[in-house]
């Protein structure tokens, strides 16, 4: 059969940021997102979406050394998506999460145990997030609509170990 003119539409292979075990990703992420698409994998895509699966406790946001995601905003929006994968109870995450918002005075944290949504507004400041009593496998889905690649702004005045972290 004849290639697609569509082909360059889909990726069919999962796209490792990081590769398992990888010192990079210890105490910040479990596995390394496994769906991913950006204005590099597809020309002219102008949204970032990615997906994975955590199934052990981890944290995100955590490490200093300027690998992964450092607690960050940026002007454009984001969404996190957290999706509970029991068909007879969908609503729970089987997970505690733990996401910290704000900055300076205003930084709190939401803790939830269902299946949730959260939406950073531009310019709020995000992180870290730790991943607690992970009982079941999740899906955990982050997407940036309308910014080709991911463009955090590390903030320097807010260290992780500020906001706890799970070690591994
Ligand atoms: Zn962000």
């Amino acid at each position: 059969m004849a290639k697609s003119r569509y082909e360059k539409y889909i990726s069919r292979k999962p796209y490792y940021l990081w590769k398992f075990g990888d010192d990079s990703v210890a105490h910040a992420m479990e596995p390394a997102p496994t769906v991913w698409a950006d204005k590099h994998v597809f020309e002219g895509c102008n949204s970032v979406i990615e997906g994975s699966n955590v199934w052990a406790d981890c944290s995100l946001g955590v490490r200093t050394d300027g690998k992964g995601t450092p607690i960050h905003k940026h002007p454009y929006e984001e969404f996190f998506l957290f999706k509970g994968m029991d068909p007879k109870n969908p609503e729970e995450l089987g997970a505690e999460v733990e996401f910290w918002v704000g900055e300076g005075d205003k930084t709190e944290k939401l803790v939830f145990t269902t299946s949730s949504v959260l939406y950073m507004p531009p310019n709020l400041a995000h992180f870290p997030m730790h991943f607690k009593n992970v009982k079941k496998p999740f899906q955990f889905f982050v997407f940036m609509p309308n910014q080709g690649e991911s463009n955090p702004e590390p903030i320097d005045s807010r260290k992780p170990s500020d906001f706890g972290a799970n070690k591994r």
